[in-house]
């Protein structure tokens, strides 16, 4: 297939939920398979809902999570700017566009003036919730003339423009992940186009901008499947062909509802805070709402642009597994090299009060060192300060299991022959440290866990813990010395 052109259409409301971003990988992963172009396109018609710097924001995080724009609103430099021969791509520079296409429609008859107020269109609801109904506009003003309307509109009257729907004729339009769907235009409303404002409704605007932009197959969230039957109908009204459509299943908490903001994290920016990593992240929501054809999980990009396959979309809402979420990021954690988990976990190490860039600056290897120490036991960056707690935290002995190595049997000999050894040492450079258990083992007869564990406890507190050797490294002598001693007095 040719000229694939997909488009991520967010409105610009304060932040990027991850159902969005969800939308947006796919988008992206659509476009790249099938070597077409992936544009953003800012949707802010409804000013009430205009978040300043939201739009910075989204392109923000889509750039984060390493999803490229190829046309549409981009950010060059740190400032919004348009690409592409088919703008403006942002809604609210496009006014003069819609209201030529609602000219059309009114004039071909497929729209029409509306002058209900808004008392008569609340009563009207009312009335219809009452009764059980669903609400829907009555149709009054659809026998309002042209020219008794464009009377009433000189004198100042205020108006919307409203779908002039056929009575009793179904629509459809094939869904790539649901198949065909029919819908009858007597379950449907005389949707505004266009508000009193002068402002297109959604529905206007999106039909117009998927058409002018070229938009080839349009992917979204379901919560917009019932709006398409009208989009369709807007199509053939106004004489275009009609895009693909594929409609994306919820992310859903685990109560099976819709991912709320009160419920906790649901924006790529509280993410990102958690210490995510952006290929996790993608990764893991890739799978939410599309699995692939055999059991692989871990994907790169690249995979999933390989794998990714619009007939394996589910059709039920996929329940965001933070559990599963952890597992996947820390498969990405463990690729980082030492210097490159420094680096990112550099904010969260400084907001503890660590240490500082300049610390690690005067001894690199250290530093690094304490990252491959505790690489394999992290899930999140925001993790790593509290797993380099062994070499931070004051040191106490408070474990009950710990309590008991101290006071195990063999305790005083490893103990002693540790400090033995220590004092006979200047410093302890990582080889050393490497090699400082046999000799111990030597010097005090002790071997295994025996051997292991009352020098682990008296070290660190704790019975478990990252690799010894590297533990001894970065305590160094004087501070090893200095714990021995105080775990002397935590002995019965
Ligand atoms: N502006 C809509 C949203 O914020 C996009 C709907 C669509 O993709 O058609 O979700």
């Amino acid at each position: 297939m040719d000229n694939v052109r997909v488009r991520f259409a967010p409105s610009p409301t304060g932040y990027l939920h991850i159902g969005g971003l969800r939308t947006a990988v796919y988008n992206y992963l659509y476009a790249r398979q099938k070597g077409g172009k992936f544009l953003l396109r800012i949707e802010d018609t409804d000013r009430t809902r205009f978040v300043e710097g939201a739009i910075e924001n989204l392109i923000r995080s889509l750039n984060w999570a390493g999803l490229e724009i190829d046309e549409g609103v981009m950010m060059k430099d740190g400032v919004v700017t348009e690409e592409g021969d088919r703008g403006p791509y942002i809604q609210s520079k496009r006014l003069d566009i819609y209201k030529k296409y609602v000219d059309q429609l009114l004039e071909s008859g497929h729209a029409y003036y509306c002058f209900c107020t808004k008392e008569r269109l609340d009563n009207l609801r009312e009335g219809q919730k009452i009764k059980g109904q669903v609400p829907r506009y009555d149709g009054l003003c659809r026998s309002i003339s042209m020219e008794e309307a464009k009377e009433r509109i000189a004198k100042g009257e205020e108006y919307v423009v409203r779908l002039k729907l056929p009575h009793d004729e179904d629509i459809s339009f094939m869904d790539e992940a649901r198949g065909k769907i029919t819908i009858n235009t007597n379950e449907m409303d005389d949707q505004v186009l266009m508000k009193s404002d002068g402002f297109p409704t959604y529905h206007m605007a999106v039909v117009v901008d998927d058409h002018l932009m070229g938009i080839t197959h349009i992917i979204r969230g379901e919560e917009w499947l019932p709006s398409t039957p009208k989009h369709v109908y807007l199509y053939q009204a106004l004489g275009w062909d009609v895009p693909t459509y594929i409609h994306l299943p919820g992310v859903l908490n685990k109560d099976h509802k819709k991912l709320s903001k009160r419920q906790g994290d649901v924006s790529v920016e509280d993410f990102k805070g958690h210490g995510y990593l952006p290929e996790g992240l993608v990764n893991y929501l890739a799978l939410v709402g599309w699995s692939p054809e055999d059991n692989q999980e871990i994907f790169s990009m690249d995979e999933l642009i390989q794998a990714f396959d619009t007939k394996r979309i589910a059709r039920t809402g996929g329940v965001f597994d933070v559990k599963k979420l952890d597992w996947i990021n820390s498969h990405y954690m463990k690729e980082l090299s030492a210097d490159e988990l420094l680096d990112m976990a550099m904010p969260y190490i400084e907001e503890a009060g660590l240490f500082t860039k300049a610390d690690v600056e005067k001894n690199p290897e250290r530093y690094r060192v304490l990252m491959e120490t505790i690489q394999d036991g992290l899930d999140r960056l925001e993790q790593v300060p509290e797993e380099c707690g062994f070499l931070f935290d004051e040191y106490e002995v408070t474990e009950d299991d710990a309590l008991e190595q101290i006071n195990s049997e063999t305790a005083p000999a490893v103990l002693e022959g540790l400090e033995e050894i220590l004092k006979g040492m200047d410093s302890i450079s990582l080889e050393e440290a490497g090699k400082l258990m046999k000799q111990v083992q030597k010097a005090s007869g002790v071997k295994g866990k025996n051997l292991y564990m009352p020098a682990r406890a008296a070290m660190t507190g704790n019975v478990h813990g990252p690799d010894l050797s590297n533990i001894i490294y970065l305590l160094g002598k004087d501070e090893i010395l200095k714990r021995i001693e105080k775990a002397k007095s935590y002995r019965k």
